[in-house]
């Protein structure tokens, strides 16, 4: 696939609205694994920040893919208080910069993902094994970059991206936090799954069932 068309702000917009719909039915788990190392807010949080993403999108046309990840970064940056809305926030807001400029084919978007998680490392600093989100987007960014190597079709990219993530959250179990809050409990946050490293990947598993089906640019 290879043509000079930008990933479509209307699939965008689905995968904002499906994460958005994931972070609904799992606040409740969200919120209590951050009570077992934290402060028993991320499925609050994350679900306040993505009701106002799906509010701005009901209210305007998606237009481009930067602009309208502009307006859903901003929105969880400015409603979600807490570590998790600003790290989504520049997540997406990079992600919506690198779309600007990404082809339309699987290893744009990829180039998009790995932005927003660059972004997402940049603004919180936190290296692998910190027990924070990072550990579940940079596995994430592993397995697809492995599935495009393979030559797998996007789906297949984006389902390998999710079981990726899915294992690096599960991965954090046993880590001792190092950055965020949970890192005030040292030692005695091992043994617990961290929410954020959760979130991020219901992120990628939404972003696989949104595009089960090739990237299309047709809309
Ligand atoms: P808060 O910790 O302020 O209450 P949330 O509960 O919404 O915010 O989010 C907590 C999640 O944020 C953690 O589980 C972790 O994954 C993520 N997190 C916290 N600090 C950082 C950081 N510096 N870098 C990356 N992720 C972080
Ligand atoms: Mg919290």
């Amino acid at each position: 696939m290879s043509d000079d068309r930008r990933i479509p702000a209307g699939e965008v917009a689905a995968w904002l609205r499906d994460f958005a719909g994931a972070v609904a039915e799992a606040k409740d788990e969200l919120t209590r694994l951050d009570s077992a190392i934290g402060d028993a807010d991320h499925g609050i949080n994350m679900d306040r920040g993505m009701r106002a993403v799906v509010d701005k999108l009901d209210a305007e046309e998606p237009g481009d893919v930067p602009g309208l990840m502009r307006a859903v970064g901003m929105a969880l940056i400015s409603k979600v208080g807490g570590a998790g809305g600003p790290l989504y926030g520049t997540f997406f807001l990079q992600f919506g910069s690198a779309a600007g400029a990404a082809p339309l084919t699987p290893e744009g978007w990829v180039d998009c993902f790995e932005a927003g998680v660059d972004g997402v490392r940049s603004r919180g600093k936190a290296e692998p094994d910190d027990k924070t989100m990072v550990d579940a987007l940079l596995p994430a960014v592993a397995a697809m970059r492995a599935a495009l190597a393979d030559g797998a079709s996007f789906p297949e990219v984006l389902a390998r991206g999710a079981d990726g993530a899915e294992e690096g959250a599960r991965a954090t179990i046993p880590l001792v936090a190092r950055k965020g809050r949970a890192s005030y409990l040292g030692e005695r946050s091992a043994g617990h799954q961290d929410p954020g490293a959760t979130s991020s990947a219901l992120l990628v598993r939404c972003a696989a069932r949104t595009w089960a089906t090739e990237i299309d640019g047709s809309e």
